[in-house]
């Protein structure tokens, strides 16, 4: 990029006087964004050397590398070039080429505005164009995520932004355009004013030098006519004079070059003077006419005795006789040249164009006074050939080393080898020039300020109604209930995504309420057979009772219920008598409704809720009996057996009824009395045994008491 800098600014785009357009630093610029400070630095360094090559100013290196770090820096802290730049060159750049320009270049003060003026908006358009370039090709730029973009930005700064640079860059081009064109129309114009004005200026020169002329030689012709009678000239003389105020003094000269009439007639006081004040025998124009037979036009010289003006001297011999052989004597007139000046003065331009004619040796003949140049002095002048760009011809007559140019001209010469020449100011184009600029940076900064209000009205049109979909559907406001925050003025795209979004809520409700009712049910349904496994878990599948495993667990719980309160705990075991002889006579179908009858019984009779009613195994039984009263236990326990020995029990197969007896073992005792449900059981279960020795159907319990 560095490279590519450094030959584009090798080719910089002239516009007007010294101005130049430098566009190599539109990669200063992308190496700023994409890259940081130190590599934009670089890159200025080289594009710089570029400016080196072809200006030979070695501060373009200063301007252009702050520049860079400026903007690298301002990337990083998330400001966009443009912004950056504009910032730059109003607060470090412009100050700096002030005093650049006032302390180490030959420009005047004039000059400033222009200079500085062009800088900034030098800077606002190659930074437009890296910004856009970096916008319109992301692809191409690699090196895009070296420089990290911090955070989000808003749409209508990024909307601001965008505008702000396509109107800067369509204004700006258009302004310059417009002013190049305009300047060059305006330089045009000025040229033709300037050789039309040199044309007139030098055809009514030509013409009064001609005429007065003519005058001399009708004069010599006419005193000719009275060559012998010479008491008659001077009354010629005088009447000629009258009519040809052009002349400062005219004069008659006899062969022997005496002064013998002179007009105005003071003249001839000058007779008073010494002798060789009166004898032109040693001025050209006697020499020329009376000698050589010419009519002579001197070259410019001042008066003698006529105050210091510059004159030329007209003279013309004339004869005695026909065949012009003999010389009467000379006819000569003093022209005066201030004459010029009327022309100056009634010069419709005369207020910023001035005139300079000189002679052929190129002696001032006259000048404009405020060019303050004096009469007769040589007219020196320096054609511009600095870097100032104008299509007219510059020159210098007052400073000829300097490269700013003072005057524009245009210049004619006349038959007698006399140059007019016509200089106008060149200031005033440059003023018009500085102005455009300055009305074009006015117009610029206005436009910018239309762009952010614009871009901010634009963005709202957007970000408003997105924001209000937004809250729509966040927690807060679906909550509050409100529903139309979308108002008429709203995209139409933003509604229709408004409407899918509503839509998809709706949708998604519904989705969640048949969720809910189906997890409900579910649950419901799970907790039912969790509830089913638990009992089953718990539960002989046969009679229905506790299981076993149920029993030896809710021992502990109720033995520390019963320690609390110190109460008697009873453990008993059942076994019902013979009962491999019930299977046997009426079939294990018969045994089961046996054991699910014992069970009923075993239910009733036992039936607080404290109680445990357990199968043991087999046809065993195991009952726990909290809080029992040691005064009725046995009794309790006996009626069931007889209950039992009562109950008639029918065979399901083959309806044939039988009666069963049980034997019962048991223990009652305070709850203090053993932890280990083993201990209690080993107790009830040799009671049973007893009991199943002694003849069965009875009751044997260990009532321990304190
Ligand atoms: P005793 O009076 O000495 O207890 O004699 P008994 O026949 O009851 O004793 P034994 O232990 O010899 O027999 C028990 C029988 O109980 C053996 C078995 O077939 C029967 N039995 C155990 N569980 C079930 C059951 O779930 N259903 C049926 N139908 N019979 C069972
Ligand atoms: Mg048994
Ligand atoms: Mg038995």
């Amino acid at each position: 990029m560095g490279v590519a800098g450094l030959l584009i600014n090798c080719y910089p785009i002239q516009f007007f006087a010294n101005v130049q357009f430098v566009l190599g630093n539109t990669m200063t610029v992308i190496a700023a964004v994409l890259l940081g400070p130190w590599y934009a630095f670089l890159t200025a360094m080289m594009a710089s050397t570029g400016l080196m090559l072809i200006w030979d100013s070695p501060h373009v290196y200063l301007f252009f590398g702050l520049e860079a770090l400026f903007l690298g820096y301002a990337r990083r802290r998330d400001i966009y070039a443009l912004y950056a730049d504009a910032a730059y060159w109003l607060l470090i750049g412009a100050p700096m080429v002030y005093l650049y320009v006032v302390f180490l270049m030959d420009i005047p003060p004039s000059h400033l505005g222009f200079i500085i003026s062009k800088q900034g908006i030098n800077g606002l358009i190659y930074t437009s164009i890296a910004s856009l370039l970096i916008l319109a090709i992301p692809k191409l730029w690699f090196l895009k995520d070296k420089v990290k973009d911090r955070h989000r930005r808003q749409l209508s700064a990024q909307l601001t932004y965008f505008f702000t640079l396509m109107v800067t860059l369509t204004l700006l081009f258009t302004a310059l355009i417009f002013n190049f064109y305009f300047l060059e129309r305006q330089q045009v114009m000025l040229k033709q004013n300037m050789n039309e004005a040199v044309a007139h200026l030098s055809i009514s020169a030509q013409n009064y030098i001609d005429n007065h002329q003519i005058v001399i030689k009708n004069t010599a012709n006419q005193l000719g006519l009275v060559a012998d009678k010479p008491e008659k000239w001077q009354a010629i003389l005088s009447n000629l004079h009258q009519s040809y105020p052009g002349f400062i003094s005219m004069l008659i000269a006899n062969p022997t070059a005496d002064i013998v009439a002179a007009s105005p007639a003071s003249r001839l006081i000058k007779q008073q003077l010494p002798e060789q004040d009166i004898n032109i025998k040693d001025r050209d124009y006697f020499i020329e006419s009376f000698y050589n037979h010419r009519l002579f036009i001197s070259s410019v010289f001042l008066g003698r005795g006529f105050g210091n003006d510059a004159i030329i001297a007209m003279s013309a011999p004339f004869y005695l006789d026909q065949q012009h052989t003999q010389v009467a004597g000379i006819v000569e007139g003093s022209l005066d040249l201030t004459h010029f000046s009327h022309i100056d003065q009634v010069n419709e331009y005369t207020d910023d164009e001035s005139i300079v004619m000189v002679d052929e040796q190129n002696q001032i003949i006259y000048a404009s006074e405020k060019l303050d140049l004096k009469p007769l002095s040589q007219f020196n002048f320096a054609v511009n050939k600095g870097v100032y760009r104008a299509n007219l011809e510059l020159i210098n007559i007052h400073n000829t080393t300097s490269i700013v140019p003072e005057y524009m001209y245009a210049h004619r010469e006349l038959n007698n080898g006399w140059t007019v020449y016509i200089l106008k100011e060149f200031s005033p184009l440059l003023k018009l020039a500085e102005e455009q600029m300055f009305a074009s940076f006015i117009m610029l900064l206005v436009s910018l300020l239309c762009t952010f209000y614009i871009s901010t009205k634009l963005s709202a049109l957007l970000t408003v109604p997105l924001e209000a979909v937004a809250n729509q559907f966040s927690q807060a406001y679906s909550a509050s209930g409100k529903t139309s925050a979308i108002d008429d003025n709203s995209p139409r795209e933003v509604f229709s995504l408004y409407q899918r979004l509503a839509a998809s809520k709706q949708q998604l409700i519904a989705h969640q309420v048949e969720l809910e009712e189906t997890v409900a049910k579910r649950t419901a349904e799970l907790e039912k057979a969790n509830k089913k496994l638990t009992e089953l878990v718990d539960r002989d599948a046969l009679t229905g009772l506790y299981n076993r495993r149920y029993a030896e667990r809710k021992f502990s719980e109720l033995l520390d219920f019963c320690l609390q309160s110190d109460q008697a705990i009873t453990v008993v075991v059942l076994d019902l008598d013979l009962f491999k002889q019930v299977n046997d006579n009426y079939g294990h179908l018969a045994g089961d409704e046996c054991l699910r009858n014992v069970s009923l019984l075993l239910q009733k009779y036992f039936k607080r809720d404290i109680d445990v009613v357990a199968r043991y195994g087999g046809e065993e039984f195991l009952l726990i009996l909290p809080l029992s009263n040691t005064l009725h236990i046995e009794h309790h326990l006996n009626g069931f057996r007889e209950a039992l020995s009562q109950l008639e029990i029918t065979s399901p197969e083959d309806k044939q009824t039988f009666k069963v007896t049980v034997s019962i073992g048991a223990i009652t005792a305070n709850a203090d009395y053993e932890i280990e449900l083993d201990k209690w059981i080993k107790v009830a279960d040799d009671n049973l045994y007893q009991a199943k020795q002694q003849g069965r159907n009875r009751t044997i319990i260990n009532i321990i008491t304190d």
